[in-house]
Parts: C-alpha cells; sequence; structure tokens
C-alpha cells in the first residue's frame, strides 16, 4: 500500500482534513472519513461464478470499517461471503426486503432502508438515494419488491456520494455537491445497457451532483475468461479504456472536479491544496 496525494484545483472550498479512499476493484472501497470508515459493495474474493478477478484478492484490512453499505442484491455487489470476512458487529446497511431475499443474510447486523431514508449509523449519516438499476438478486432470482439504492454519506466533516449502479433515468442535481463521488464507469460486459453509466454518463452524473475528487469505479476488475481472448474489442472498451475515457470527458467537461483512478488497494489521501 502507498499513500498518494492528490491536490485539488481548489484550495478555497471546505477542508475535509483526514479524507482519503482505497478502492479495492469493482464497486468494493474503502472511504475513510476523518472520523469513520465506510465501506462499499465488499466483492473481495478471486472469481466470482464465471467471473475471473484481474488482481490478487485484497488483504484482510479491506474487510474492516465501522459501517458497510450495500446498494442492491446483485451478486457483484452484496456477496455474502465478502460480508461474513467484516467482524460480526458491524453494522451493514441493505436495501429494504434484502433478508427475505438472501440466504444468511440476517446472521449480519441490518440496517434495511429504502430510497427518501435517512438514518444515523456508526456515526455517519445516510441518506438513501434511488437508482435506475434492477433491485433483483439475478434474473433468475427473486426480489423484484426490493429496491437498488445510491448513497450520499457524511461525518459532518466531510461528504460523498456513492450511486450504486444506476443509469440516467434517475435524476442527480437535487443530490448536492460533496467532497469525493464513487462513480462506476464501466462492468464485467458483454454490454453495459442503460442501467449502468458509461465514463462520459458518470461525467454528466458528476455535472449535476458537483465533487471535488472523483474516483471511478465499476470497471477493470472482473471479466469472463473468454472475453479477453473471442472480444477483444468489447474486453478493451469495458474493461482497458474506461479510466482514460473518465479522465478525458473530465478533462472535456470543464468541472472543476479531480479525476482518481488509482490502481487497486493504492490509499489515496484527499488533501486540500497547501494542507498536506
Ligand atoms: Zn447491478
Amino acid at each position: 500500500m502507498t499513500d498518494h496525494v492528490h491536490d485539488p484545483a481548489a484550495p478555497s472550498a471546505v477542508d475535509p482534513r483526514g479524507l482519503a479512499v482505497t478502492w479495492w476493484g469493482h464497486s468494493s472501497m474503502t472511504i475513510d472519513l476523518p472520523t469513520v470508515q465506510v465501506a462499499t459493495d465488499p466483492l473481495l474474493s478471486g472469481q466470482l461464478y464465471h467471473l475471473r478477478r484481474a488482481t490478487a484478492p485484497p488483504p484482510p484490512s479491506a474487510a474492516v470499517a465501522d459501517v458497510v453499505l450495500v446498494s442492491h442484491l446483485h451478486h457483484d455487489h452484496l456477496h455474502l461471503p465478502s460480508l461474513d470476512r467484516f467482524d460480526r458487529d458491524v453494522p451493514v446497511v441493505v436495501p429494504r426486503g434484502a433478508p427475505r431475499v438472501v440466504r444468511g443474510l440476517d446472521r449480519r447486523r441490518l440496517v434495511e432502508v429504502a430510497p427518501g431514508d435517512s438514518v444515523d449509523v456508526a456515526g455517519v449519516r445516510i441518506d438513501v438515494l434511488p437508482a435506475h438499476h434492477s433491485g433483483r438478486r439475478s434474473v433468475l432470482e427473486r426480489g423484484g419488491a426490493v429496491p437498488a439504492l445510491g448513497f450520499r454519506f457524511s461525518d459532518g466533516a466531510a461528504s460523498c456520494w456513492y450511486p450504486g449502479d444506476t443509469g440516467m433515468r434517475v435524476g442527480f442535481s437535487d443530490i448536492g455537491p460533496v467532497d469525493l463521488a464513487a462513480v462506476p464507469i464501466g462492468g464485467w460486459g458483454p454490454t453495459l445497457g442503460d442501467e449502468h453509466l458509461d465514463p462520459e454518463e458518470a461525467v454528466a452524473a458528476l455535472g449535476q451532483v458537483g465533487a471535488r475528487w472523483a474516483l471511478a469505479v465499476h470497471y477493470g476488475t472482473y471479466w469472463p475468461l473468454w472475453m479477453r481472448r473471442l472480444r477483444p474489442g468489447n474486453h478493451r472498451r469495458l474493461f482497458v479504456s474506461p479510466p482514460q475515457r473518465f479522465r478525458q470527458a473530465v478533462a472535456a467537461s470543464g468541472l472543476d472536479v479531480v479525476p482518481l483512478t488509482p490502481v487497486f488497494g493504492e490509499r489515496v489521501v484527499l488533501t486540500p491544496a497547501g494542507t498536506a
């Protein structure tokens, strides 16, 4: 693990001293708010069904947090073996109704929420957002009544936005500016559909929300074994090029946001200019 300091262009904004983020691949990250550690959608395994991880699985520190946020029931976001690596006492925020659909989830300490809810968990104020995305566990399984979620959260010192998986059909303009946004920019293919964001859409969403730093997630981590060989064009478009396209789209947008595309496991310290 290495620490890298990114100085944003706008030193006059609020000082979220102590804010840092570590991307573990896909939509799994640890966000160090100044006073609380938050983990999102932990998927820490080397493989998931037919999908293979591009790197070694994350270290044990990936399963350390004060609260875990789970955005929806898809297997690449709600992964019980990964959740079970966290201490049994760590609260897990899940879509309302999730334990009815996912057997074994009720052994965790759950906080069930729905869009529109605001809850305080482990010192974090969590505003629960809607997502334009399927709430089902999979196409073959039940779960139609369980919503897919996004989150805006803050410990009072720094704020974050993580939309989960979503398409653009949900408006983002009422979320309000945050210090750190974590936006999905890809997938595991072969197509993205209208329930995900590509890099350009992610930047359009960022423009609606407003953020000082934007971490790209949900790309380049897991892919089907056959894709690299049989569909090299798709592999490049969905797994290799998204971070570069994301940076280009941010630059073209004129937004005052610092794009973050760290390598797996790199802890990025977000420090306003002049305070490092
Ligand atoms: Zn999904």
